[in-house]
């Protein structure tokens, strides 16, 4: 069976008044989101992942050696990243849950200093990628950066948040001001309850 694009757990304008608006929605989720599943699907029929799951074909068909990843990866990477940054935002205020905080805390000082080593590593992600907030192999919390759609999953990490810093993210509402963007998400977006639903 083919991938789909699943449908926004909110309406289209639901996050404009936190500062995503409508019109990034139906760009990044109705096209862009929906070109990765186009063209993965394209990219996998006939080979051997068809019919895999999409973290099987992630994990499988990363190479950490590669300059630049393959089609295959490229694609399925971000159809899976983009299922879950929808997922990591939410229309409602969202209160973070005291576990999650307190794993916030022990790990990185506090939850101020959490967002600013979080918004430090988008911000200095060159080009297209991704900020992460990952359960590390040996279960402590750590902050990532990866390129283009590398995610966690490539290196046996579980995302507990993650935010999208290509430019079609934030180029409607933030224009070049990708750390303006990055404070937002983290201090108005995000969905506290699907981060420590993760953990
Ligand atoms: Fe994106």
């Amino acid at each position: 069976m083919a991938f789909e694009l699943p449908d926004l757990p909110y309406a289209h304008d639901a996050l404009a008044s936190k500062g995503m608006s409508a019109e990034t929605l139906e760009y990044h989720h109705d096209l862009h989101h929906n070109a990765y599943v186009t063209n993965g699907n394209k990219a996998i029929a006939g080979t051997e992942w068809e019919g895999k799951s999409l973290e099987e074909i992630i994990k499988g068909t990363y190479d950490p050696k590669a300059v630049a990843q393959n089609g295959i990866f490229n694609n399925i990477s971000q159809l899976w990243n983009h299922n879950q940054f929808w997922e990591m935002m939410s229309p409602e205020d969202s209160k973070m849950p005291g576990g999650l905080e307190k794993a916030l805390v022990e790990s990185f000082g506090s939850v101020d200093k959490f967002k600013e080593d979080f918004s430090a590593a988008g911000a200095g992600q060159f080009g297209s990628g991704w900020a992460w907030l990952v359960k590390d192999t040996d279960g402590g919390l750590k902050i990532t950066k990866t390129e283009n759609g590398v995610n966690p999953l490539c290196f046996g990490q579980t995302a507990l948040l993650g935010c999208d810093v290509w430019e079609h993210s934030y180029y409607i509402d933030f224009r070049n001001k990708r750390p303006a963007y990055l404070t937002n998400f983290l201090d108005n977006l995000v969905n506290w309850e699907n981060v420590a639903g993760r953990m």
